[in-house]
């Protein structure tokens, strides 16, 4: 099971996650815990890292006196015995000071850039703290509940920010460090989103990176369920806060589910779905605050298939356009090769589209290359470009991907009919449809994003 930083934001929530793992432990074998950061902390641990880049040590010490007093309060108000909570303050305080030691680190290298390995030992500490707090909790509670960090488990390449499990490295540790703990009846509780490199430094898999650890840990350690908790009641058939009356999509494949990913859906890290899809463990997403709500199910269990919309989803993007008499020859090897490897990113980037005079061309950005891939990707371009002003003299434009996620849409012409009258009054730059047979997606002007995303949920909400 993995909780989620959402569900793990406070003392309340916490005790949530207390009682669904005391039922759940006693329902099943083994029972593996996989935690995030507190909600917001991950986000406190970057500013502090780009804080401690500009040389601001009050900033960063700010934030370290911020998250210590967060994590105190909670060890404060959750029922632990006084010998425990003395431990954890003991360990948040020394977790804290190693994070100010990093930021002096990183302030006295003044780099430009902040170096994505010091930025990754920085923000570990998140999860480091969570999961100290929660295996005490279960301990309390006589469960037998054991933080496991996740570096010392999950072996990464040395794409800092963004990196990649190496499985058979990382089946060794497991073998060795988690599966004994577990046939002797122990609830690990590992810190998501952490890696390191063979050499040992502290790596992140990319934001919402929880749950790939959780997956690639549900495959290794032979689980039958991964179950994600977070506080809302499922995968949903637009994001909640631009969609009002989006709602939970029952039941998905693990191709809708990888495309629900990959093309925006905050809820699920896009690498996630791909070692449950292969290893065919079914996946469930669950509200902590609605434990008897069954949430979401991802697998390919259901036979039955007939070609339904799901989900609609926008991601942002860029693209490029030529001058009258320029050309974009060269793009997809820049893109691809050159930018995306000298930013750690794989080259994923896709090419939507491009007119028959190549005068337009819209890259594909997909959410696997991380948060912030967009902008560092604009920027690298931005400085190529005025490099060789002659050979790229092209002009970047901010474009949206909005993509509608069903089963077999290739099987459903009046789907696909009644999803493009929609956009008939669109700008639409480019259209695709995935190999997978589950996604259409359109770019267009930025502006017309959300519009474009309500017309098409409301073809959703008709269609059942
Ligand atoms: N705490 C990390 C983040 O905020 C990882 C996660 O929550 O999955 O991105
Ligand atoms: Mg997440």
């Amino acid at each position: 099971m993995k909780f989620g930083g959402a569900s793990v934001g406070s003392s309340r929530s916490l005790a949530q996650v207390l009682d669904i793992i005391a039922r759940e432990s006693s329902r099943w074998d083994q029972l593996l815990v996989v935690v995030s950061a507190l909600d917001g902390v991950t986000d406190m641990l970057l500013d502090a890292a780009q804080l401690a880049r500009i040389d601001n040590q009050r900033g960063y010490r700010r934030i370290a006196a911020n998250l210590r007093s967060r994590h105190f309060a909670v060890v404060e108000e959750l029922p632990l015995d006084q010998a425990e909570r003395r431990a954890l303050r003991a360990d948040i305080d020394q977790l804290l000071s190693e994070m100010i030691d990093r930021c002096v680190l990183i302030a006295a290298n003044l780099n430009i850039e902040l170096s994505p390995d010091h930025s990754d030992a920085v923000v570990a500490v998140g999860e480091r703290l969570s999961a100290r707090i929660i295996a005490a909790l279960l301990r309390q509670h006589d469960l037998r509940g054991a933080a496991v960090d996740g570096a010392d488990l999950i072996v990464t390449d040395d794409v800092f920010g963004n990196a990649n499990p190496d499985l058979e490295r990382t089946t060794l540790r497991v073998e060795r460090v988690l599966k004994p703990m577990l046939q002797r009846d122990m609830i690990p509780v590992v810190t998501g989103f952490i890696g390191a490199t063979v050499q040992g430094a502290t790596t992140t898999l990319g934001r919402g990176g929880t749950d790939y650890t959780a997956s690639v840990l549900c495959v290794l350690v032979d689980a039958d369920e991964l179950w994600l908790w977070t506080d809302v009641d499922g995968l949903m058939s637009a994001d909640p806060r631009e969609i009002g009356d989006a709602r939970v999509i029952p039941e998905l494949s693990y191709a809708e589910a990888a495309d629900l990913a990959y093309f925006g859906a905050r809820l699920l890290h896009a690498r996630m779905i791909a070692p449950l899809a292969q290893n065919e463990r079914p996946l469930r997403i669950k509200n902590i605050a609605s434990p008897e709500q069954t949430g979401s199910l991802v697998s390919d269990a259901s036979r039955k298939r007939k070609p339904a919309l799901k989900a609609v989803t926008s991601v942002q993007s860029l693209a490029l356009r030529r001058p009258a008499s320029g050309s974009l020859a060269g793009v997809t090897r820049l893109v691809g090769n050159t930018l995306f490897k000298s930013l750690g990113m794989r080259s994923e980037v896709l090419i939507a589209s491009q007119s028959a005079s190549s005068s337009f061309l819209c890259l594909v950005i997909p959410t696997s290359i991380g948060i912030d891939g967009v902008d560092r990707l604009e920027r690298a371009l931005k400085a190529k470009m005025a490099q060789y002003p002659e050979k790229m003299p092209w002009a970047i434009e901010s474009v949206a991907l909005v993509t509608a996620i069903g089963t077999d849409l290739h099987r459903a012409p009046q789907l696909m009919a009644l999803t493009l009258d929609a956009l008939a009054d669109f700008e639409v730059y480019g259209l695709a449809m995935g190999a997978s047979h589950c996604s259409i997606s359109v770019a267009l002007p930025t502006e017309q994003s959300s519009k474009a995303v309500r017309r098409i949920h409301e073809i959703i909400l008709r269609s059942d």
